[in-house]
């Protein structure tokens, strides 16, 4: 891996705009560690070099005239693949879709534009945002870059391989259920959902429309929070767009790495730990809350009982509004169209398009959510549902009384073989335990790797969870976190992932 790609973004940031290096410079070198890995990673489903060196040459002539767009200007970003582009293809790698180009940017990809960023292409993703391990990818699964047999999470995986093998410095995804945080966490980076409605979901391929929320990756907690103030904030073409300012996210970065966090009361969610737990995990997770102790944290136990009932009200929620979102995939307006030949009824074209274009998963959502909508089951399903997720969040808001942020692991276990979980789908679903309350209760929520699991050499994450409109504060525990992590074991994390030459030959 050259150089360049194993720097953090501020650091590129800062030597673009000081003109030690340029971002073409930067640009090509991420596009040749793309070349030389991802035959074997598959995070990229499409790469736009040309456009990508083109957006970093004007960049480059721009700071040459003495123009500095905003604190990223100059550096390579990765974005998931269903997050609209008008310039490249956005598949949300479903069949139905392929070869599908927007008309417009989304929201955050506009906002990445002007801020002088350089979108280098779209991530592979699990279809339509459906799962927890890219395995669900009409375009393959990706491989994790800790270890190629295994998965980097999903649903944003690509987003994750990217950034954690130095094709990218940063990445978007989108979290409904644990997206970003479980990905970020399987390949030891940070990963942040933000706060319901604090970044536009304007050009997001709906999934979950309650549930969706766009977020940042990056190899530390300052570059996350960077690019989350470049994307985030009001946007009035988004209707669930809160009108307040973002919270002071990178501040809140900065301050965290320079102070100590007395104090801090931070509250451990009893139900988000202990039996069924990888022992690897919760020993990272046990001596990142000793760390936390150290740094002057107040720690408590919180017991936020309705937690339990998180998996299952999500997997009827989310199902339940993705069937209704998908319903747009009906031949007539997006993508593949099968049996228009003259000799089928429309009905016929659109139920031949939808059996060729889905995927095994999206299917079984679409049927599990039909049905929990349907007269005979939605109070029973879709009724109950809600009233568990009335009951999480006010498991939220009692437990934020006594603390100003909740921590637990952010996944159960580490990044498992890939194939382990494909014909399991509960097993599967598993792995968002812990990050779907979050996603119920609309707060902010990131992982922070937290070291290694002693059992498999696999990264571990800690979750930190913050109130609504609250982010901040979870990056300010992160960031402590992550400093006192790094000083600590006398090598900054970020530096140890992952090693080029399994890589290479992967
Ligand atoms: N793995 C979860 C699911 O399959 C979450 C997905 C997501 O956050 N997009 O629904």
């Amino acid at each position: 891996m050259t150089e360049l790609t194993r720097l953090s973004a501020a650091e590129i940031a800062r030597r673009v705009q000081a003109r030690e290096v340029s971002s073409v410079e930067v640009t090509r070198a991420h596009l040749a560690r793309i070349e030389a890995v991802d035959g074997s990673l598959n995070a990229f489903l499409h790469v736009d070099a040309e456009g990508a060196l083109a957006a970093a040459a004007a960049i480059d002539e721009e700071i040459a005239a003495g123009t500095i767009r905003g604190p990223l200007a100059g550096v390579p970003v990765a974005v998931k693949d269903n997050i609209a582009t008008a310039d490249m293809p956005t598949t949300c790698a479903s069949r139905i879709l392929e070869g599908w180009r927007p008309p417009y940017d989304a929201t955050v990809v506009t906002r990445l534009r002007e801020a002088g960023l350089v979108p280098l292409g779209k991530t592979n993703l699990d279809e339509f945002a459906m799962g927890g391990s890219n395995e669900n990818s009409a375009f393959g699964a990706v491989r994790n870059p800790w270890d190629a047999s295994r998965v980097p999470g999903g649903s944003s995986g690509g987003s994750a391989a990217a950034t954690a093998a130095g094709e990218a410095p940063l990445a978007l995804g989108s979290d409904t259920g644990g997206s970003i945080r479980q990905p970020g966490a399987f390949t030891g980076l940070v990963g942040v959902k933000p706060t319901y409605g604090t970044v536009s979901r304007y050009g997001l391929v709906a999934f979950s429309s309650s549930l969706d929320q766009i977020g940042t990756f990056g190899r530390s907690v300052l570059d996350a929070a960077m690019l989350h103030e470049v994307v985030g904030g009001h946007d009035p073409a988004d209707q669930t767009s809160i009108a307040a300012p973002l919270p002071p996210v990178v501040e809140a970065a900065l301050a965290g790495a320079r102070g100590d966090l007395a104090g801090v009361r931070v509250g451990v969610v009893t139900e988000l730990s202990g039996e069924g737990y990888q022992p690897g995990v919760l020993a990272a997770f046990t001596d990142a809350v000793r760390v936390l102790t150290d740094l002057g944290a107040e720690v408590v136990e919180v017991s936020c009982p309705s937690f339990t009932a998180a998996m299952p009200a999500y997997y009827i929620i989310a199902p339940s509004e993705a069937s209704s979102n998908l319903a747009r995939f009906d031949a007539m307006r997006y993508g593949l169209r099968v049996g228009d030949d003259g000799s089928h009824s429309t009905d016929q074209v659109m139920s031949l398009t939808r059996e060729a274009g889905f995927g095994p998963e999206v299917k079984r959502r679409i049927m599990i959510g039909t049905h929990a909508l349907s007269a005979g089951s939605y109070d029973a399903l879709y009724g109950k549902a809600q009233k568990a997720r009335t009951l999480i969040v006010r498991d939220f808001a009692a437990a934020f009384e006594d603390c100003d942020v909740l921590v637990s692991p952010t996944v159960p276990t580490t990044a498992f073989p890939i194939g382990d979980r494909v014909d399991d789908p509960v097993a599967m679903y598993l792995a968002d335990l812990c990050t779907i309350p979050t996603n119920l209760a609309g707060n902010a929520g990131l992982s922070v790797p937290c070291g290694l699991s002693a059992d498999d050499g696999m990264p571990v994450g800690l979750q930190v969870m913050a109130p609504a409109l609250a982010d901040d504060r979870a990056y300010r525990v992160a960031a402590a976190y992550e400093l006192a992590r790094d000083t600590s074991s006398g090598t900054p994390f970020a530096s140890t992932i992952p090693d080029p030459a399994v890589l290479e030959n992967a």
